[in-house]
């Protein structure tokens, strides 16, 4: 089922207005929320970054957060989803095409699942990481609709034989192209700290917490491209990827070349954690 404002669809009945400004202009904000043995996994997180995210661009949601959350139960009950995703998005709604704010417009909320498998292999193996330089806005802390910068970064990573971006300005690791970036110096952890240049991913901070519990010291600030490539380990988070080891960077071997030990604590952390 398709989830549109509050009426339930099918696929073919959910249909997008071309002049739908999240279409037109990528004006809109989404989340995607991961569902472990039919549960909603960090729900209450993920539906507050998204009220962050709706206000920081000034969109008022179709209705209020805990009518979306009975509908997302609903919507994985009747999807009989046991192991993948919601993907969710609201925009600003359909309106004549202008940059300002329509004053009429309603927003719309469009949600639906998809089954997808745990990245079981990428954990255990390892994954290759490609850097390049983070050309997109100063506004990464909202998870808008406006993925090109990502995109394009992901595909360049594709073409060279790699699975995720890792992101630099100016010599300053970011974040992945769609994951947050971490490594391990001095056996702490360290981690780009949450600002308007990285989004505050649900994973990485879930994993903090863990790496506390565990008494690993975290360290939130920036780090440079030659603290990534000497780093002890490195590691993406994201609700699609979990725990994902980078094993190496643009052929460059990362430490042993293998996932290193506080990775793999971690992600054994990680998955007590969903099977609560
Ligand atoms: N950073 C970017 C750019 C992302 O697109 C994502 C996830 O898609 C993340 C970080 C990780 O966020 P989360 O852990 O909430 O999935």
């Amino acid at each position: 089922m398709i989830l549109v404002n509050d009426q339930w669809l099918s696929r073919g009945e959910a249909k997008v207005d071309i002049e739908d400004r999240g279409y037109q202009f990528g004006d809109g904000v989404y989340e995607v929320i991961r569902v472990y043995n039919g549960k909603l996994f960090a729900l209450d997180e993920h539906l507050q970054r998204l009220k962050r995210s709706l206000v920081a661009i000034r969109i008022k949601p179709p209705y209020p957060m805990e009518v979306l959350e009975k509908n997302l139960y609903q919507l994985v009950e009747h999807d009989q989803l046991t192991d993948g995703i919601v993907y969710l998005q609201v925009t600003r709604g359909q309106a004549p095409r202008g940059h300002g704010f329509p004053k009429a417009a309603q927003s719309v909320l469009t949600a639906y699942t998809k089954s997808i498998d745990r990245p079981l292999k990428e954990m255990t193996s390892g994954i290759s990481a490609h850097l390049t330089a983070d050309i997109r806005w100063l506004r990464c802390d909202i998870k808008s609709l406006n993925l090109l910068g990502n995109v394009l970064a992901k595909q360049e990573a594709l073409e060279k034989g790699c699975q995720e971006t890792i992101f630099h300005r100016d010599g300053m690791v970011t974040e992945g192209g769609s994951s947050n970036v971490f490594i391990v110096q001095n056996q702490q952890l360290v981690t780009h700290p949450s600002s308007h240049l990285i989004l505050n991913g649900i994973t990485r901070q879930q994993i903090i917490k863990l790496a506390t519990v565990l008494g690993i010291p975290v360290v939130e600030r920036a780090f440079s491209i030659d603290d990534l490539f000497a780093a002890e380990e490195v590691f993406v988070s994201s609700t699609v990827q979990e725990v994902s080891p980078v094993v190496t960077v643009d052929k460059v071997v990362i430490a042993s070349g293998k996932p290193g030990p506080l990775t793999q604590q971690l992600q054994k952390q990680f998955e007590t954690l969903i099977n609560k």
